[in-house]
């Protein structure tokens, strides 16, 4: 990227005497100051030239509200919220300081080992207690303090972090035994935060973003979790879900909310319930069981696995061998190999294909994984081609068209960028795929669940980030990622559309 312009160096904030011997010394390079307890010695403090206008972290203690938090617990807050009490006064605090990068800062704290919240901070003009510190939760706060709207608001348009260790909670309110213990304990925990407040320092900056497009949800994926919905609208009585509907952790996290009950084995189901089977299809010895249980069975395999279930029955009353191009383990592998499992063999890589033994080698097919590599899986099927020539290949592509379009979108951008962060949950076919190709375009890439996962460390000194995801990562987790690097600095977002995808699947009729 040229013209690029970093950040001002950025400044700590230290409201208490106590906070700033915590943390100044551990925070170096870093300047720390010392602004004072209060609203109103806040909103001063936010006037001069050494704070204002600049990155800015506010470092410090604060009161737990909501029931949930320990003493010592680390706040990042996400949002800074000025709130006036009756009689009081909240001198130089404006609107709301949205913190989008708060999540990285979470992450960052909790793969260091200490106990980080994140969410709202609330910041009035004194301790709240009883039912005031009630009324902070009732808002969704997780903690309040007397400072940190003034501070924050000082930054203007430049990045803001503001952090905050809890000292006492409803349960342990302030001058109660213990409080110095607990203070303490805060302290401690706010000065072991400091290498990550410094990564955050070193991450800051103007940035390229490059999004592949397309990216994140296929046909399959979304056709699946609507027929999940769309049971759960319809159908009274609890909906149960065999294994992930698809291989996203938040998925699977959002639909348990709305009421879907997710299990590993039909056996869990009770008799006569309602099951849906997940987008990755299964052995027809699944349906058998759920013949067996009475279950009533929604099915949501992707019609692109069906076609490959398909082609390896076929192929194999054909008396043929089956070469099932794929990972053992994966799930669409078990049950597309579930199709025929005395004829197939799984070829996970080209040593396999070099040596695999077929009883015939003149009646011999092959099919794919949908989700692999599209060059890998292609140099496999070269050498089973070279080895038996008289073998069956699939009429079209196994690979599906999602797969390939998202490899081929972020093979377009990722030789141009200086990383490349992939969403997706570790155990996402394709999402892991997407990696490799960045990866063999000699970008560094990394596999994200989400923006809390993506390291501090990597982002330093990048300009130009190239961003994809996978096709079971819902778009909201790639907007929140998007969201958290614009909050370390100015962000031009650059849409790379390599392909427009119109596949849509007609839904099952039990929720059509
Ligand atoms: S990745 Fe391909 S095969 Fe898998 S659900 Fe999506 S469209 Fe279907």
């Amino acid at each position: 990227m040229t013209g690029t312009r970093p950040e001002p160096a950025a400044v700590v904030c230290t409201p208490l005497a106590a906070e700033h011997a915590a943390v100044a010394r551990a925070l170096r390079p870093l300047p720390v100051v010392r602004t004072g307890k209060g609203p109103a010695r806040s909103a001063t403090s936010a006037a001069r030239a050494e704070v204002r206008d600049r990155p800015l972290v506010v470092a410090g203690l604060a009161g737990a509200v909501a029931d949930d938090l320990q003493p010592g617990d680390l706040v990042v807050a996400t949002e800074v919220r000025a709130t006036e009490l009756p009689g009081g006064g909240l001198p130089g605090a404006g609107a709301p300081t949205v913190i989008p990068a708060a999540p990285l800062v979470a992450g960052a704290l909790r793969r260091a080992g200490l106990p980080a919240r994140l969410g709202p901070i609330g910041s009035t003009d004194r301790i709240v207690h009883g039912a005031a510190r009630a009324r902070f939760a009732a808002d969704g706060a997780l903690a309040v303090d007397l400072e940190s709207a003034q501070l924050a608001a000082a930054a203007g348009e430049h990045p803001v972090l503001v952090l905050r260790a809890v000292v006492d909670t409803p349960r342990h309110p302030l001058l109660r035994p213990g409080t110095a213990v607990r203070g303490l304990r805060a302290l401690r925990n706010l000065r072991a935060a400091a290498p990550v407040v410094r990564q955050w320092q070193q991450a800051l900056g103007e940035r390229q973003l490059v999004l592949a497009s397309p990216r994140s949800f296929c046909a399959g994926v979304a056709r699946a979790i609507e027929i999940v919905e769309r049971a759960l609208d319809r159908y009274p009585g609890p909906v149960y879900v065999r294994r992930q509907i698809v291989h996203n952790a938040h998925v699977v996290r959002e639909l348990e909310q709305r009421g879907a009950r997710f299990v590993a084995e039909l056996s869990e189901v009770p008799p006569n319930s309602r099951v849906i089977l997940a987008a990755h299809g299964v052995a027809p010895e699944v349906h058998l069981q759920a013949a067996e249980r009475g279950l009533q069975v929604i099915d949501a395999t992707c019609p692109l696995v069906s076609k490959v279930h398909n082609e390896v029955r076929r192929y194999a009353a054909q008396g043929n061998t089956v070469f099932l191009i794929g990972h053992a383990d994966h799930e669409e592998v078990v049950g597309s190999r579930g199709q025929a499992p005395d004829q197939v063999i799984v070829v996970a890589d080209v040593a396999e294909a070099a040596g695999v033994r077929p009883a015939d080698p003149d009646r011999v097919a092959y099919a794919m994984q949908t989700t692999l590599a599209v060059d890998e899986a292609e140099q496999i099927a070269d050498v089973l081609r070279a080895r038996f020539p008289r073998l069956t290949a699939p009429a079209r592509e196994d690979i599906c068209y999602a797969t390939t379009n998202r490899q081929r979108a972020i093979r377009s951008i990722a030789a141009e960028a200086e990383l490349v962060l992939v969403v997706g949950s570790a155990n996402s076919s394709n999402s892991a795929r997407l990696v490799e190709v960045a990866e063999r375009a000699g970008t560094p890439a990394y596999l994200v669940e989400d923006a809390g996962e993506v390291e501090l460390s990597w982002l330093a000194g990048v300009r130009r980030i190239g961003i994809s995801a996978g096709a079971s990562a819902p778009p909201h987790l790639v907007e929140e990622l998007v969201a958290a690097l614009a909050g370390l600095g100015p962000v031009q977002l650059d849409n790379r559309d390599v392909v427009d995808e119109h596949v849509q699947f007609s839904l099952p009729r039990e929720v059509s």
